[in-house]
């Protein structure tokens, strides 16, 4: 497929990522795999492979520039979907153990076959909402770094994944244009959970014209018991 050599080219010369023709096998099954559930159920907007290779595939693993290994740590991506950002990280990085958690469970079951056809050994999925997993013992402050991308805005997300994220570990939200505005409005829920905002990454993706960016917040202590609120308080009442 000739949009995962321009994928292996720029992950190469962007992200410093070296794509084996095994990792390129399981992208290019996990492209026929989108399309196929994708007729059934709605995975993705994006069908054109060259658009997803860039906006799904290159644009998860733009993650690897603010994570320097992977290698041993466990990943959560809150409300995955179709699977991004994790799906890509647990094909590229398979000494990270990747948890694929979303509110919807038929989702789930594309992720359970993606993870069987490929052999994804490193890939767990989770039925369940953030609200619920953050305050559950095998979940809540288990994950060394809590990824999500197009979920919420800044100050829901925030009471999603601080919760689930280690003390001494970090969260990564995918945004867009949004980002600055974004994470201003979300300063006081950051604090209140336990997290220190990090830093605001601009990344630039071939072909596309707006610039995407990274959001990383620290966790520097842990979440007081009261949050993650009830299911469904989170996006009604922001902490704002
Ligand atoms: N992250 C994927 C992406 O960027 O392609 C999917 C984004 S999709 C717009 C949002 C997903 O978040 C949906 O699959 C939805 O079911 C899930 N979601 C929304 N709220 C959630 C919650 N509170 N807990 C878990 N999943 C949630």
């Amino acid at each position: 497929m000739a949009s995962l050599t321009t994928l292996s080219t720029y992950a190469a010369s962007l992200l410093g990522i070296k794509l084996s023709d095994e990792q390129i096998g399981k992208f290019e099954r996990l492209t026929e795999l989108l399309l196929r559930w994708n007729e059934r159920m709605n995975l993705t907007a994006i069908t054109d492979p060259a658009d997803i290779a860039i906006k799904h595939y290159l644009d998860a693993l733009t993650i690897a520039r603010v994570i320097p290994r992977f290698d041993g740590l466990r990943l959560i991506d809150v409300g995955t979907g179709g699977g991004f950002p994790g799906l890509p990280l647990a094909i590229v990085f398979p000494g990270l153990q990747v948890t694929l958690m979303d509110s919807t469970a038929k989702k789930l079951r594309f992720i359970d076959d993606v993870a069987q056809s490929l052999g994804l050994e490193n890939v767990s999925s989770l039925h369940a909402r953030a609200e619920d997993a953050g305050r559950e013992r095998p979940h809540r402050e288990a994950y060394d770094i809590v990824v999500a991308r197009a979920v919420a805005r800044m100050p829901v997300l925030a009471e999603y994944t601080l919760p689930l994220c280690k003390p001494g570990g970090q969260v990564i939200a995918m945004k867009g244009t949004s980002a600055f505005e974004e994470t201003a409005e979300a300063a006081k829920a950051i604090i209140a959970l336990g997290g220190e905002l990090f830093s605001l990454d601009e990344v630039t993706l071939p072909t596309l014209d707006n610039p995407r960016y990274l959001i990383v917040i620290d966790k520097i202590k842990p979440t007081p018991r009261r949050y993650p609120r009830k299911a469904g308080l989170p996006s009604r009442q922001p902490i704002i």
